[in-house]
């Protein structure tokens, strides 16, 4: 089984949370243009590698609506049909949604999260 090749998008660098240790930034920091997910297709278009595995990650990946990941996933899975792509996401899930569940099933996304300890840490 060959080791897949890991892509990051990160569609905002906001999140609704405030972690003192974290980089990112406010809730209202501005969503990637679906436009570039168009560009990251025409700038793999000539790498060959499978499989590959697309991990949206944050800031708070979910920030980004529904709207984001409905034009998305479906120019990247046929874009980069011959790279066999899979995708994950890394989300607090403070924002998920039926409708984004619901999404993200349809394209079998696994969706990471993490508890980093007892309440007082976590919050922290
Ligand atoms: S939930 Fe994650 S992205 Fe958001 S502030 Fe905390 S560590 Fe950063």
């Amino acid at each position: 089984m060959k080791t897949p090749f890991h892509i990051m998008i990160i569609p905002t660098l906001g999140c609704p949370s405030s972690c003192k240790y974290c980089w990112s930034s406010e809730e209202g920091s501005p969503v990637m243009n679906i436009k570039v997910v168009k560009d990251v297709v025409a700038w793999l278009s000539d790498f060959r590698y499978d499989p590959v595995t697309i991990t949206f990650h944050g800031g708070e990946p979910l920030l980004a609506g529904s709207s984001f990941y409905r034009q998305a996933l479906p120019l990247l899975a046929k874009g980069l049909a011959k790279n066999k792509p899979s995708f994950a996401i890394q989300t607090n899930l403070w924002r998920m949604t039926p409708e984004l569940a619901k999404i993200f099933a349809g394209y079998n996304i696994p969706i990471g999260s993490s508890i980093d300890g007892p309440e007082d840490i976590t919050d922290y």
